[in-house]
């Protein structure tokens, strides 16, 4: 099977389990293999890991990367008003607009992107428009948990990581190379 169909699937990595992102990451990994373009881009949360800003710049010229959103919304500190965040969201949506029709990309990442639906910062509408007015050859993978449903439907690929054991639970922090 070619890794590069003619049309591009629309992928969903959701659920309450770890793994959305680095998901998202590893396909970024073998897209590169294969001389592919990939643009990403993070809403909700204003700041990347070091080791995947890091990791991403040896992949090369190949991927793009956008941090747009303002920080995790309503935990850690976060005090911005949730209008800020709304404004943040809608510019990662227009960029995220302007690069899936840019036809630079074959694959675009929107991470994150679920949470900014759930927490009512872009509506689901306007992402169902971006999915359906896309260049078809254009694959665009959407993260985060709890995806709507209707993402869902219209999605070609959808995974749910299920959480079965986190050491967040024993009170493990996050770990360099596994977290950040
Ligand atoms: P990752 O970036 O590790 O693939 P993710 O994208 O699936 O995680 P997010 O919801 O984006 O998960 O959460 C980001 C951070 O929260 C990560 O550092 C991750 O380790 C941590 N995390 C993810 N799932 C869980 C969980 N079930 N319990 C505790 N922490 C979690
Ligand atoms: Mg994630």
């Amino acid at each position: 099977m070619e890794l590069e169909p003619k049309k591009g699937m629309v992928i969903v990595y959701t659920g309450d389990g770890k793994g959305k992102t680095t998901a998202a990451l590893g396909m970024c990994v073998r897209a590169v293999g294969h001389n592919l373009k990939i643009c990403i881009l993070q809403f909700v949360k204003g700041t990347w890991k070091y080791g995947e800003l890091e990791g991403l710049k040896k992949l090369g010229p190949n991927v793009e990367l956008h941090v747009v959103g303002k920080g995790c919304v309503g935990i850690l500190g976060d005090k911005l008003p949730l209008e800020e965040h709304r404004k943040e969201a809608e510019a990662a949506l227009e960029l995220a607009t302007e690069k899936i029709n840019s036809e630079k990309y074959n694959i675009v990442i929107l991470d994150e992107i679920n949470v900014a639906v759930k927490l009512e910062l872009i509506p689901v509408e306007r992402v169902l428009e971006l999915i359906e007015s896309r260049p078809q050859e254009v694959t665009l993978v959407l993260t985060g948990r709890a995806a709507d449903p209707q993402i869902v439907k219209v999605a070609d690929l959808v995974t749910e990581m299920l959480d079965i054991k986190h050491p967040y639970q024993l009170g493990v922090l996050a770990m360099k190379g596994i977290d950040y």
